[in-house]
């Protein structure tokens, strides 16, 4: 049993986990470079951080990422996973801990006939970002 994600396919949009595939902006096949993480919703829970200090924790991030191809930056809404499950849905907290993307800006596709937004990278988008993974683990039963 496998405690990660399945590896995302290459023409999936990019998220700190894995930071590669199509650019929202420039549409090519690139890679990306993380600016900056921040949490978007808490979870209730706190974790120690050094001393005596607690961090509430959160289960849904923003992450801004640079495309190394058109050197913009783009950003993603992320929600958590634990093990392989996601966190929001319970179960295990154990594992390593993952970011997918669910959420991206520029959005491709949002404005038909847009030339920023290249037809390649509008129907990366049309199917559900998760698609691929419930058909993973269709496969997998
Ligand atoms: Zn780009």
């Amino acid at each position: 049993m496998s405690d990660q994600l399945p590896r995302k396919p290459d023409e999936t949009l990019p998220d700190s986990t894995s930071p590669y595939g199509p650019c929202p902006r420039c549409g090519r096949l690139s890679n990306f470079t993380i600016k900056v993480s921040a949490p978007v919703t808490y979870d209730g829970g706190s974790m120690a951080v050094g001393g005596m200090q607690h961090e509430p924790t959160h289960d849904e991030q923003l992450t801004v990422l640079q495309c190394q191809g058109c050197h913009q930056n783009i950003v993603v809404i992320e929600e958590q996973y634990v093990g392989g499950s996601r966190t929001r849905d319970g179960g295990t907290r154990s594992g390593p801990v993952e970011w997918r993307g669910v959420h991206w800006w520029p959005t491709p596709g949002m404005r038909p006939g847009n030339p920023d937004v290249p037809a390649a990278v509008s129907e990366a988008v049309a199917r559900p970002p998760a698609a691929w993974l419930y058909k993973r683990l269709e496969q997998r039963r």
